[in-house]
């Protein structure tokens, strides 16, 4: 885990885009670190929940969107549940994971990948291809046995199939798919 410093500027546009884009205001985190403390990737992180929350506060864009923490986090919202300030955490730390993404950065790249395919098979289905999105992640990411294990267990209990359903509305899914594309372009 890495010690806390801060050795840029503060990016104040940084931090009111966070503010804009979460609807959180992150000056109100008086570093308690109940978050932290709840939080069961916290072992994992290169930079806890609640010092992610500091370095917001000081505007330190950069170290936050490179952190391997934001593509760690399991959006369980232990942190937001946690917070005597009302802080919904899980929600700066979806919004910085976006904003990351926009700007380039993937610093866990496996799971960028399992995302990656996760939407594209919604987006092609209509809803997820469990087969298909645990075959495009083995392959891009060379991992070929990952979760070979639960296969039986899951094919035994009908869990799986080898085709996928197409589900009515698939047509207005991948009209939301494209509308969120014209608007990241747009940069909105
Ligand atoms: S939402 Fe993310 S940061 Fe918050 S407790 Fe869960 S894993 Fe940790
Ligand atoms: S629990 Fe809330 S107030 Fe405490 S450190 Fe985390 S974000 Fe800050």
């Amino acid at each position: 885990m890495e010690i806390l410093t801060m050795n840029k500027g503060c990016d104040a546009s940084f931090i009111e885009a966070v503010k804009q884009e979460s609807g959180q205001d992150p000056a109100q985190c008086y570093q308690c670190g109940n978050c932290t403390a709840g939080c069961p990737y916290t072992f994992a992180y290169d930079i806890p929940v609640n010092q992610i929350m500091r370095l917001l506060q000081a505007g330190q864009k950069e170290r936050i969107l490179k952190s391997k923490s934001l593509w760690l986090c399991a959006t369980c919202e232990s942190c937001t549940t946690r917070c005597p300030q009302g802080i919904d955490v899980a929600l700066i730390m979806d919004v910085l994971r976006h904003m990351a993404r926009r700007e380039g950065h993937a610093s866990v790249k496996n799971v960028k990948t399992f995302y990656d395919g996760f939407l594209e098979s919604v987006k092609r289905h209509g809803r997820v291809f469990e087969v298909g999105v645990a075959a495009n992640y083995n392959l891009k990411t060379g991992r070929f046995w990952t979760g070979a294990d639960l296969a039986p267990k899951a094919l035994s209990m009908g869990k799986l199939e080898f085709r996928p359903h197409e589900i009515k509305g698939r047509e207005e899914i991948t009209r939301i798919f494209r509308r969120h594309l014209q608007r990241e372009e747009a940069g909105k």
